[in-house]
């Protein structure tokens, strides 16, 4: 060993991944729900969390049953059917989900293959449970080459293929087709449809939900941290066949969803249609947002999510900034010359809007080709 911690070595001079948390008046980065919970929700899980807390001496529920059932019922009302609680798993946010299928399908001499510009914390998993990384690429306008894609999935055999539908940063919804043909190319592989944005996508655009009984390798991950407004409780959870969460069990940790996260969800779970209910008004802000920046002029990628990916800037950093100075945080990320801004309140994008066209107006931002 030659310096100090012992970090392995591939892990070593790596910064921690994470979007600055900065204190701005406009917080558009990290696609949260701009909503907080009704006060109903509020008291709903203050009672139950304090229910929880009289029984804090003793572990949580291993198998977070009542959880596991709400979470069942909700899905077969959100694209889904015939989805019982022994196809539900959760854990503390989808990333630990992602982070559980790799350590029980990844792991050194496999692979995992996802189509960039994609998610950027999947790579992290991947190298963190020593699977080999392979990125297969998206065409120009973010949608999947299908033939491109199938050729990519039997060529490496990977054990696990990560597909978000709609992708982050880009927003784009995978067609059924796509998910059908590559839960048959990919084999004995599982496919990861990782719907964190499920509930934004446009009317039209099915849920992967709908294709489980069809397929035993696929699995279909949700989260309650955006259309849910719950990101600050950490929970993330997935459907899939019954084998498939038996084999997450093999790797989980002990209890690892306390008896204040399962009286959480659980709770908020009952206020669904509550803390569901901005949603329909997010997606109409995102259209809205989509528009008026073609109008300006912008390249814009079709969204089903609650962000927009637009550009192209020659100095994409130089508007992140000038966007900051005047108050509104957005995102710095995706491929190169573009931006993402997720969507906020009609006031919180009345700022955006005004911010950039003062920034565009003061600089020469725009990519002239
Ligand atoms: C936000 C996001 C998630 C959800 O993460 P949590 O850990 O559930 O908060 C999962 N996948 C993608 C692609 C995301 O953007």
């Amino acid at each position: 060993m030659t310096s100090f911690p012992p970090i392995r070595e591939e892990l070593r001079g790596i910064e921690p991944y994470g979007a600055p948390q900065l204190d701005v008046p406009v917080q558009l980065n990290v696609n949260e729900n701009p909503y907080g919970p009704s006060p109903e929700a509020v008291a709903d899980v203050a009672a139950a969390v304090a229910t929880a807390a009289a029984t804090l001496n003793r572990y949580p529920d291993r198998e977070f049953t009542d959880l596991r059932r709400g979470l069942a019922a909700y899905l077969n009302t959100s694209g889904g059917s015939g989805i019982t609680p022994e196809m539900v798993w959760a854990a503390n946010g989808s990333n630990e989900v992602m982070l559980q299928l790799l350590q029980a399908f990844g792991g050194p001499g496999r692979s995992a293959v996802s189509f960039a510009p994609t998610y950027s914390m999947y790579p992290e998993y991947a190298r963190n449970t020593m699977t080999e990384w392979v990125t297969g690429h998206r065409a120009e306008d973010f949608s999947l080459d299908l033939d491109a894609a199938r050729r990519l999935v039997e060529e490496r055999r990977p054990s696990v293929v990560l597909l978000p539908s709609p992708n982050n940063p880009t927003g784009t919804a995978l067609p059924p087709e796509a998910v059908t043909m590559l839960c048959e190319a990919a084999g004995e592989g599982v496919v990861v449809v990782d719907e964190a944005y499920g509930e934004f996508r446009r009317s039209g655009t099915p849920s992967a939900l709908e294709l489980l009984g069809a397929h035993r390798n696929l699995v279909v991950t949700r989260t309650m941290s955006k259309a849910f407004a719950l990101a600050g409780a950490r929970l993330g959870y997935l459907a899939a066949d019954p084998a498939i969460c038996d084999a997450i069990r093999v790797v989980r940790l002990p209890y690892h969803l306390s008896a204040v996260t399962q009286a959480t969800a659980s709770a908020a779970l009952r206020h669904a249609p509550e803390l569901l209910g901005n949603v329909a008004e997010l997606r109409a802000e995102r259209d809205r947002t989509v528009s008026w920046l073609r109008e300006q002029g912008f390249t814009v990628a079709d969204s089903d999510a609650n962000f927009v990916l637009f550009g192209r800037f020659a100095d994409r950093h130089a508007v992140w900034q000038g966007l900051l100075e005047h108050g509104v945080l957005i995102r710095e990320t995706g491929p190169d010359g573009w931006l993402r801004v997720s969507i906020g309140t009609a006031d919180e994008m009345t700022a955006f809007r005004d911010a950039l066209t003062i920034v565009m107006k003061t600089e020469q931002m725009r990519d002239t080709p």
